[in-house]
């Protein structure tokens, strides 16, 4: 009998299969029994699976496979994967909005066991208010607000105004401000699911004072004003200010929207929750993680009787947050600059140099990038329209597939680099990026662009 080329061919695959080390064996190697210990069994398993794969696959040899399967780790027991931000938004929903500063990080690690959140040490008995750190940081930073209160986040902040303030009543809303918060979400819907009925009033562009004086009657539960965070209408507009919906004798609840406390001095037309509550709003809403730069989390500020008939509904206990954004929204407001602050207010030299440093180190290693000037933006957070001058790393467009996803990721061992193409080049604008990420960022260029 005659072997033919494909029987040869076939036994030397066979041989080569069999000389795929065994899943025991594998965990047996102690970088792979190590890596049990700290990811479980079964996600390790799954790495040396895959590694096993690729060698079937004649990807790689048999004698490879163990290296394999450690490469193959992932960095944590979850698959969230941590990204470096070079879109030039500062706050990219996508891309978890805002960073938390590092003060945030070690207050919500230290309150991730066991801790006091509901206990007194003092007396040893349960504590009068959950949360009472972050409620008078809170206040501390808007001395306006005679009570604060934090939900899940602000669509849940204004769940909870509607329901608790007009379940069966209306809510009087400008048609320029029924707006949608993003993938599909719309604020009407949020607000009529409470069972609150919408009256609308003005036009899409223009709406006056005496449009809502018209529209307020014993009906009313209150007067809802929202910024237009995500789009700007230009032009012939006008709209109701809030001192002056203040005078119409019923509640005006300001969904802020961005979560700024005090004014920016870089952001004029951010409504900031001190400046609202001066001017005479009731209650203030907004975000944690846009412009305050902290954990998802919707915040509550204002007059006392209110907060508290908001924070007293039943619904309020399904919409509270747990000790790691309490933790974590503490410390930012107390502790120092959170990143989404620094980004906003760096200067473009700073950016330019730092920029500038990149491409001279990427240049040593034979890597072609330029400087280029760009505009970065603060993003889904709020001031729709504003730009900030900015630097950016200019590289070939080809590496934007390996940055986001090529062997610079593989193994967990440096972060996927996510910017914008332009013009037929991969631009990374470095305003979204921590300078203390300058170093893993170019290590992330240079291992995208070494030859496979
Ligand atoms: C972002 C935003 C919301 C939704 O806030 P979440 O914290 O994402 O729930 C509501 N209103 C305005 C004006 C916003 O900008």
């Amino acid at each position: 009998m005659v072997a033919t080329v494909d029987d040869l061919a076939q036994a030397g695959q066979s041989a080569t299969r069999r000389r795929i080390p065994r899943t025991d064996a594998l965990l047996a190697d102690p970088r792979l029994a190590q890596a049990t210990d700290r990811l479980g069994r079964p996600l390790v398993k799954a790495a040396i699976a895959r590694a096993q794969q690729r060698a079937r696959d004649a990807e790689i040899a048999p004698e490879q496979v163990a290296d394999a399967a450690v490469a193959e780790l992932p960095a944590t027991a979850a698959s969230l994967t941590p990204v470096l931000n070079a879109t030039g938004v500062i706050v990219h929903t996508n891309l978890g909005r805002a960073p938390l500063s590092q003060a945030a990080i070690g207050a919500l690690t230290a309150a991730a066991g066991t801790c006091d959140v509901e206990f007194d040490l003092d007396t040893g008995t349960r504590a009068r208010q959950r949360g009472r750190g972050v409620l008078d940081a809170l206040r501390g930073a808007v001395p306006g607000a005679q009570a604060a209160g934090v939900v899940n986040n602000n669509a849940a902040a204004l769940v909870l105004a509607a329901t608790a303030l007009a379940t069966g009543k209306e809510i009087v809303i400008s048609r320029g401000e029924l707006i949608e918060i993003g993938d599909r979400f719309r604020l009407p819907d949020l607000l009529t699911s409470t069972g609150a009925r919408l009256r609308e009033v003005g036009t899409t562009n223009r709406t006056t004072v005496s449009d809502y004086q018209q529209a307020v009657t014993e009906q009313t539960g209150f007067i809802l004003k929202v910024h237009p965070s995500n789009y700007r209408i230009e032009g012939f507009t006008s709209g109701a200010t809030v001192p002056e919906l203040a005078g119409l004798g019923v509640p005006v609840v300001h969904d802020i929207g961005s979560g700024l406390l005090s004014p920016h001095p870089l952001l004029p037309d951010e409504p900031d929750a001190a400046t609202s509550l001066r001017q005479g709003a009731s209650l203030v809403t907004a975000s944690g993680d846009k412009l305050l730069g902290g954990p998802q989390a919707g915040i509550i500020l204002g007059e006392e009787t209110l907060v508290r008939r908001l924070l007293r509904h039943p619904l309020a206990r399904a919409l509270r947050v747990d000790k790691l954004t309490l933790a974590a929204l503490e410390a930012t407001i107390a502790g120092p600059q959170p990143p989404v602050a620094r980004a906003l207010s760096v200067s473009p030299a700073a950016l330019a140099d730092r920029a500038e440093r990149v491409v001279a180190t990427l240049a040593a290693h034979a890597v072609p990038a330029d400087v280029v000037a760009t505009e970065a933006a603060v993003g889904g957070g709020g001031a729709p329209g504003v730009t900030l001058p900015s630097s950016a790393v200019a590289l070939p467009e080809d590496l934007a597939i390996p940055l986001r996803a090529g062997p610079a990721v593989r193994g967990g061992q440096l972060p996927p680099v996510v910017g914008r193409v332009e013009k037929g080049r991969l631009l990374l604008d470095l305003r979204s990026v921590d300078p203390a990420d300058d170093t893993r960022l170019i290590a992330a260029i240079l291992a995208a662009a070494a030859p496979a």
